[in-house]
């Protein structure tokens, strides 16, 4: 039988409706967490989460809201709160790509990018930073990428918004320390997703050819190491960026 390592905790994760947010929501309940699901466009997906969860004998809300944006989070929050009454795990997975080469990148797509990525990680940590402060514990883990480590032509929008997410990750690590939480950033490779399925096929086996496990990672792989830190195994580990990427960033 597998282990409820997550038996009576709370978990609110971003972008949960589909793809390795899905696959995070769904791999935490198992191990026993109940779950608040976040999503922007993507209502229906999210009412699927949201029924799986409850398969799993866990409770799921879903909660619409687009991260970027200050106030929304805000209101999410104070929602989520309300309806669970507390947050011990925060994983903030919500992020677009608006890819093109600097030359060629309109101001809108930088922006969004940014407000996204960025700016929605330090929305929910800012509206949950009480809630965090009271708990005396509890585990925030933010999405970065290899893009963030590496860099990545025709990505600059990205790679700047998810290597500030390892700033912002590391800043608030120490910030929370004392309080007991702990404040982690994962760094996916090539995941298999509605957002690398958009790639054209060169460029997929290009990213392949850069991959010295020969493969494309699963929403699996990620949601194992996030249900890791998420648990009390994980207690000491804090301000670290860890890669899941079949070796691309070694
Ligand atoms: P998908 O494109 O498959 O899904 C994106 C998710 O983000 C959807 O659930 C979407 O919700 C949500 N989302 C987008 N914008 C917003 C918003 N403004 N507010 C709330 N939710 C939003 O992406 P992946 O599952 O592949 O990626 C998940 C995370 O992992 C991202 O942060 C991504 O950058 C990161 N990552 C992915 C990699 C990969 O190879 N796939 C590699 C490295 C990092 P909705 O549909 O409801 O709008």
């Amino acid at each position: 039988m597998e282990v409820k390592m997550l038996e009576g905790k709370v978990a609110l994760v971003t972008g949960a409706g589909r793809g390795i947010g899905k696959q995070i929501a769904l791999t935490l309940a198992g191990r026993g967490a109940d779950i608040a699901v976040n999503y922007n466009g993507s209502r229906e997906r999210a009412e699927e989460t949201a029924e799986q969860i409850r398969a799993l004998g866990r409770r799921a809300e879903i909660y619409q809201c687009s991260v970027g944006d200050y106030e929304a989070c805000a209101e999410m929050v104070k929602q989520v709160l309300a309806d669970f009454g507390r947050v011990d795990i925060l994983v903030n997975n919500a992020g677009i790509t608006r890819d093109n080469l600097v030359a060629g990148m309109k101001e809108a797509d930088f922006d969004q990018v940014i407000d996204t990525n960025l700016k929605g990680t330090f929305n929910t940590i800012r509206h949950l930073y009480r809630n965090f402060l009271k708990l005396r514990g509890g585990r925030i883990i933010n999405l970065s990428s290899v893009s963030g480590i590496l860099g990545n032509a025709g990505q600059a929008n990205y790679a700047a918004s998810k290597a500030g997410v390892i700033g912002l990750t590391k800043s608030v690590a120490r910030e929370l320390a004392a309080r007991n939480v702990t404040v982690n950033a994962v760094a996916p490779g090539y995941i298999s997703t509605d957002m690398t399925a958009a790639m054209p096929e060169e460029a997929r086996k290009e990213v392949l050819s850069r991959i010295p496990l020969k493969r494309e990672g699963r929403p699996e792989d990620v949601a194992e190491l996030v249900a890791f830190l998420a648990s009390d195994a994980a207690s000491y580990i804090t301000g670290q960026v860890i890669s899941v990427d079949g070796g691309m960033a070694i």
